[in-house]
């Protein structure tokens, strides 16, 4: 075992884990560590935009901005967190330019800005109670938006000296009575386990896609970060949210921007019809994600899909109409996307697409200074600390908006960085327990050693699948009764699992096995979660209990692992501004 001690460890290199890591001042020590190459993390596959009212384009105000991020959570999210996120996302653009982000332009050389779903203006801005038309506020650079943000600030941290550990696979918090002391991680390339010793500790590990088997999320997308806080007696907070986006390519999940309906794409369905006019007769395709991904859903129940030679259903999106410039300027990689995995001409035919699991709006509870909380008074963690989507501040409550996550990233990740800076001036290292490292050990020596019967490809597939199945867009209580029973004999098959490589290099096997334990510890909270509440808000929409119900359910869930059934606990929302009224577009 290696040890090594660092002032501040972030896990996760991420837009969040970056964008901390450039508040650590000159004097105090820190590493970052992830388990891909830093550039690699998901937040480079962000492609439509970041949220900002500059007004570039047309009249906006981080007023409008933070009435639609609250009316798109359906209340849910906490408004003096979003009112922080709204007033800094102006400052927060212009510092990502200054740090030499290429955005795209206008031509009088403005960053330029376009239409994303529920991103709305009143019609007549001297009247606030006009009706609301969509407005551009989308900061993007072509499709690409993530990319370019990654590597700036990854070019940006390498000028300060940050300090990478690559490809290492962090299994576990290092707990020091009541307080975070670090974190343990496995060096993928030789199996070795190292423990980091810390004063604070960042995660920024991202969110849990991959416990859905259709997905727009990277391959790492396992909810490790999740399963940290899980398995160490913290809660995870409004687990049951999950971000169906409603245009993944068919089949296969891969995100095509919301971006294409933001330069005027429209979805139909087999009768030809612009169906989303009857759901949201205002803003049409650009409805907020869980209303048209529950659109999409209804049409294909309704008879109104296309069925593929597989038997399962899409509707199409057609963006054949935009003019070729737009096409190849603004949307280069997703019409390149529909070319190469589905043979589809995207100048000239309509993309087959279907809802994909996309965002964890729920988790890991904190402050708007991304101190982790563990209970519902907001107790915070002594050490802990968590950004990104990893995090539930939240900004998101039960729907998020898009581009509002890469904003979330820059906002919080930077507070977060600058709460940890204040810290670690007159905090101490606190103890480092000797058996620290003791939890993942057993665990690795258990994969390793296993003759048990069960493969984890088969395990992850069914687990991926039966998520789908059941714990979709759509929710019942019986099968998610079923799917609390499922979960339980999941974790029980989970302890037969043998891997084939016994090797110590790059044993991706045995990270797989491990990365199989995250998606279980990930699924559990968000099955209970969807089970207890009986509502539906957001992206949570229960069949059997159709409507939203503030009088019980204007509560955030913080659920916590036990040996037996999860327990509930819940937790006010902040509401400043805004009164909760009927969500209509
Ligand atoms: C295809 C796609 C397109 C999107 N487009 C947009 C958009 O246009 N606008 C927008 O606002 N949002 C968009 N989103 C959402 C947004 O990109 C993500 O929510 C955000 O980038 C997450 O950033 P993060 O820093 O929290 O984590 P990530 O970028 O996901 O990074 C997670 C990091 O944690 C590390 N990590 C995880 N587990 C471990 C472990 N066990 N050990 C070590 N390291 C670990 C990983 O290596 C990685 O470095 C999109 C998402 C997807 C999937």
């Amino acid at each position: 075992m290696i040890k090594h001690q660092y002032d501040v460890v972030i896990v996760g290199a991420g837009g969040a884990g970056l964008r901390a890591a450039l508040e650590i001042p000159e004097g105090f020590s820190c590493a970052v560590l992830s388990k891909v190459f830093p550039t690699r993390s998901h937040t480079g596959a962000a492609q439509g935009g970041i949220g900002a009212s500059l007004g570039n384009e047309e009249e906006d105000s981080w007023e409008w901005h933070m009435f639609d991020t609250v009316k798109g959570s359906d209340y849910l999210g906490d408004q003096d967190a979003i009112e922080i996120m709204a007033k800094d996302a102006v400052r927060a653009i212009i510092e990502l330019e200054h740090m030499g982000m290429p955005f795209s332009r206008t031509p009088e050389g403005k960053i330029a800005q376009r239409k994303f779903g529920g991103h709305t203006r009143p019609e007549d801005p001297n009247d606030p109670d006009s009706k609301r038309i969509a407005v551009k506020r989308s900061c993007y650079s072509a499709d690409r938006t993530g990319h370019v943000m990654l590597h700036t600030l990854y070019e940006n941290c390498i000028k300060q000296k940050v300090h990478f550990f690559s490809e290492f696979f962090v299994t576990d918090l290092v707990m020091s009575g009541k307080s975070c002391a670090g974190v343990v991680a496995m060096d993928i390339a030789t199996n070795e386990i190292h423990v980091f010793h810390a004063k604070a500790v960042m995660l920024a590990t991202g969110g849990y896609g991959r416990v859905f088997r259709i997905t727009s999320n990277a391959h790492v997308g396992t909810g490790d970060g999740f399963s940290f806080v899980y398995n160490n007696g913290l809660p995870l907070q409004d687990m049951e949210f999950v971000q169906f986006h409603p245009t993944g390519l068919w089949k296969l999940g891969i995100l095509i921007s919301e971006a294409a309906r933001g330069e005027g794409g429209i979805l139909l369905n087999n009768k030809g019809e612009r169906f989303m006019e009857r759901y949201a007769p205002t803003v049409k395709d650009l409805a907020p994600r869980d209303m048209v991904s529950r659109a999409i859903i209804t049409e294909i129940r309704e008879g109104r899909g296309f069925k593929g030679s597989d038997g399962t259903s899409y509707v199409q999106l057609d963006v054949s109409h935009l003019p070729k410039e737009v096409l190849n300027d603004k949307l280069p990689e997703i019409t390149g996307f529909a070319r190469t995995y589905l043979g589809v001409e995207p100048t000239k035919e309509p993309i087959p697409v279907q809802p994909t699991a996309h965002y964890a709006m729920g988790g890991i509870p904190t402050t708007v200074d991304a101190e982790v909380t563990r209970d519902k008074k907001g107790t915070k963690v002594t050490g802990l600390y968590a950004a990104g989507e990893a995090a539930c501040v939240s900004v998101h409550g039960s729907n998020r908006l898009g581009t509002n996550s890469l904003l979330d990233l820059i906002v919080f990740g930077r507070r977060g960085g600058k709460a940890i800076a204040k810290f670690i001036k007159d905090a101490e290292f606190p103890p480092l327990p000797e058996d620290a490292a003791d939890r993942t050990i057993a665990r690795i020596d258990t994969l390793m050693n296993s003759k048990g019967k069960e493969k984890v490809g088969a395990l992850r597939t069914e687990l991926q699948e039966k998520m789908m199945e059941k714990v979709g867009v759509f929710r019942n209580e019986k099968d998610l009764t079923e799917m609390t029973a499922e979960i339980k004999s999941l974790r029980e098959r989970y302890k037969e699992v043998s891997i084939d490589d016994k090797g110590k290099i790059f044993n991706t096997d045995l990270m797989e096995a491990l990365e199989l334990g995250n998606l279980i510890d990930t699924a559990e909270p968000i099955i209970h979660g969807a089970l207890v509440r009986q509502e539906s808000r957001g992206a949570h929409s229960r069949e059997d209990f159709p409507n939203r119900d503030d009088k019980k359910w204007l509560k955030h869930t913080l659920i916590y692992k036990t040996d037996g059934k999860p327990k509930i606990d819940l937790k006010p929302v902040s509401i400043t501004r805004f009164q909760p009224k009927e969500r209509k577009y």
